[in-house]
């Protein structure tokens, strides 16, 4: 039994209904990975690629690129690893980008916005994923086992953009098969817009962090609005619940934000259909335990009401106290 249960911490969770759910880690660096397969990740579903961008004085090359991207893959054993595109604006600064200061950075030029004024380092990011990815099998799903993540996705366009370019600096390295492309889904409107971003995305992320901060318009950076600022608001819910059902059948739909490892939120997230949640590695083997027991068709039955009530701190309230009756 030990040795089952052993097993199971490395396989993706089957929930109460039968459905399957992976429990992927968040990283911020390609040395990380090897941590979040020994904690029983099924993949690594954001690597916050900023990181390696960050607190330095030139932007990493072609090379110290690729071989992070390339130990990330490496260490996780054929799962898949998502890599976020660079994602900085005036609120993340870069020492060697000088962006101009702007009274709202949060809503200024951002991840994929910014990427068209400076196209050397984001090609350079690209050029470095697509060597990294070169040759690699794809996994169980279709995709390919490194995929590159959008951040700050408004709608389809600004994604086939991203295909374009992917496109032709795949074609000047002689890559033929493009690596996989989703979107993070944070901005309100490719929520609302999930239908038409599916039919362009491989996959979708739904990053809650930025999608609460920009849905309730709370500045996740101030202290005193963390409470409030709670994936729980019903509206919040809402937003998620129409990207599920935009994407339903086109693509499948993650969630890579602190949510997903909140024993609430993340049991929530599950029943409503999500296909994936990635969590901080230390997190990993608690949400894959608390989904194993999760009656997900039940919660999924309650989720109207929950929608019903007026704001986060009711959702908590009630959701954990249906949890806590049908545990
Ligand atoms: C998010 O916005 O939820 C997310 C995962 O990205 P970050 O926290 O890095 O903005
Ligand atoms: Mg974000």
């Amino acid at each position: 039994r030990a040795e089952a249960d052993l097993a199971a911490a490395f396989e993706p969770v089957t929930m109460r209904d039968g459905r399957r759910l992976h429990v992927a880690a968040n990283i911020a660096a390609g040395g990380e990975a090897q941590g979040a397969l020994d904690a029983g990740a099924d993949g690594v579903g954001l690597m916050r690629s900023e990181f390696l961008f960050l607190a330095r004085q030139a932007a990493p090359d072609l090379a110290e690129q690729q071989a992070e991207y390339r130990a990330a893959v490496g260490a996780m054993a054929g799962k898949p690893v998502v890599v976020r595109l660079l994602d900085i604006g005036a609120d993340k600064q870069l020492p060697y980008l000088a962006l101009p200061a702007t009274p709202n950075p949060a809503l200024g030029e951002r991840g994929a916005r910014l990427w068209q004024a400076h196209p050397e380092m984001f090609d350079t990011q690209l050029d470095a994923l697509l060597e990294a990815g070169r040759g690699l099998p794809v996994c169980e799903d279709g995709l390919t086992r490194l995929r590159l993540m959008v951040p700050m996705i408004a709608d389809a366009g600004e994604l086939r953009w991203v295909r374009r370019r992917l496109a032709t600096r795949a074609a000047a390295l002689g890559i033929e098969r493009l690596p996989s492309l989703g979107a993070m889904v944070e901005v309100p409107t490719a929520a609302l817009c999930a239908g038409s971003l599916a039919r362009e995305a491989e996959f979708l992320s739904i990053g809650t962090n930025d999608l609460t901060q920009y849905a309730l318009a709370m500045d996740r950076e101030v202290a005193s609005l963390a409470a409030r600022s709670d994936v729980l608001h019903p509206g919040v819910l809402r937003l998620i619940a129409l990207c599920l059902e935009g994407a339903e059948g086109r693509c499948p739909v993650a969630v890579c934000g602190t949510a997903a490892g909140d024993p609430l939120a993340g049991a929530l997230l599950a029943a409503m259909g999500v296909d994936e949640l990635s969590v901080e590695p230390a997190r990993v083997a608690a949400v894959k335990a608390t989904l194993r027991g999760l009656d997900a068709e039940a919660l999924a039955a309650q989720l109207p009401a929950l929608l019903a009530l007026d704001d986060a701190a009711a959702v908590r309230e009630a959701l954990a106290t249906m949890l806590a009756s049908s545990a």
